[in-house]
């Protein structure tokens, strides 16, 4: 993955390689296919743009012009800040409470399912909670059958109402049976849709208002490029959400969407999937993706 844009980096870099002195111009040339790489791995224009303001700003101030290995100087530059531009740190994740609640968004095949089982597995694994599962999807009764596939084979409970019309009432209902049960975190998978609307947006938000998460997380298909930051932005708008989830880091992203939704909405990418299994999970690091995007 990231091919593309570290190819392109690469042959940038080989510019500044060949010269003995690099001038101001150099750098501005070398900038410009930064841009042109970013653009190519759907990297949003402003962002790019933005992007490429900061590490010429940061070349000039570092003296890179005058730098013993201008080359390592600007590739540490623009590792640097694309790490800061992905969010700098790990960002925290919340699940303190009894029970926590963990909200889930995002529109139909973004992996919303398969990622709230990767999620209760891995703190049932990893953290050692007693997770349970809650299926909100009020429209598709094949939802809840594959939520209940995914409980069983990570060995975790979940709770439906395959009658009733009502997710708030189901996610309510979902946290009384988590403190009955002895489980502390409830992970509620919703209702996504093929495109935003108002609807959904409304029931989500609905959801949000009555359960209070600790975390609503949106997830989202990493190879979607441009979609992927458009309908952040809009889940974002209305949800003011807490963290992303950018899933399929597998298949064949340029990782554009990685660098610009960050940007864009200004919250940080909490967790990747990398697979359909339920282990191929990740807490994002922003260092580990900017080594990765410039290899
Ligand atoms: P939902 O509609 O948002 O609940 O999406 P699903 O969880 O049903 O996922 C849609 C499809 O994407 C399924 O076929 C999943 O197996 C697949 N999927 C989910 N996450 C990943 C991932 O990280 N990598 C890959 N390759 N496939 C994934």
């Amino acid at each position: 993955m990231f091919e593309n844009l570290s190819e392109r980096l690469e042959r940038s870099f080989k510019v500044l390689k060949g010269q003995g002195q690099i001038t101001e111009i150099n750098v501005a040339e070398t900038m410009k296919d930064v841009r042109k790489a970013l653009l190519e791995a759907d990297v949003n224009f402003k962002v790019a743009k933005d992007f490429c303001n900061r590490v010429k700003a940061e070349a000039m101030g570092q003296n890179v012009i005058n730098s013993v290995e201008p080359r390592q100087l600007m590739v540490k530059i623009v590792h640097d800040e694309l790490a800061k531009f992905m969010g700098g740190e790990q960002a925290p994740f919340n699940v303190d409470g009894n029970p926590a609640v963990i909200l889930m968004s995002g529109l139909q095949g973004s992996g919303k399912t398969t990622f709230s089982g990767k999620l209760a597995n891995r703190l049932k694994e990893g953290k050692k909670k007693k997770p349970l599962l809650a299926a909100c999807d009020v429209y598709r009764p094949a939802a809840i059958e594959q939520l209940k596939t995914v409980g069983q084979a990570i060995g975790v409970p979940v709770y439906s109402e395959p009658e009733s019309k009502d997710p708030v009432a189901i996610a309510l209902h979902a946290i009384d049976e988590a403190k009955k049960t002895g489980c502390d975190v409830v992970i509620v998978d919703t209702a996504g849709r093929l495109a935003v609307d108002e609807e959904m947006m409304k029931e989500i938000k609905n959801i949000k208002d009555a359960i209070k998460p600790n975390e609503t997380l949106f997830v989202v298909d990493s190879m979607t490029g441009q979609d992927a930051v458009n309908t952040a932005k809009a889940f974002n708008d209305r949800l003011d959400f807490d963290g992303v989830v950018l899933t399929k880091l597998d298949g064949d992203t340029r990782g554009g969407a990685a660098v610009s939704i960050r940007a864009v909405v200004n919250k940080p990418i909490k967790f990747v999937g990398t697979g359909e299994k339920m282990g191929e999970i990740d807490a994002f690091n922003p260092n580990g993706m900017a080594d990765r995007i410039l290899g």
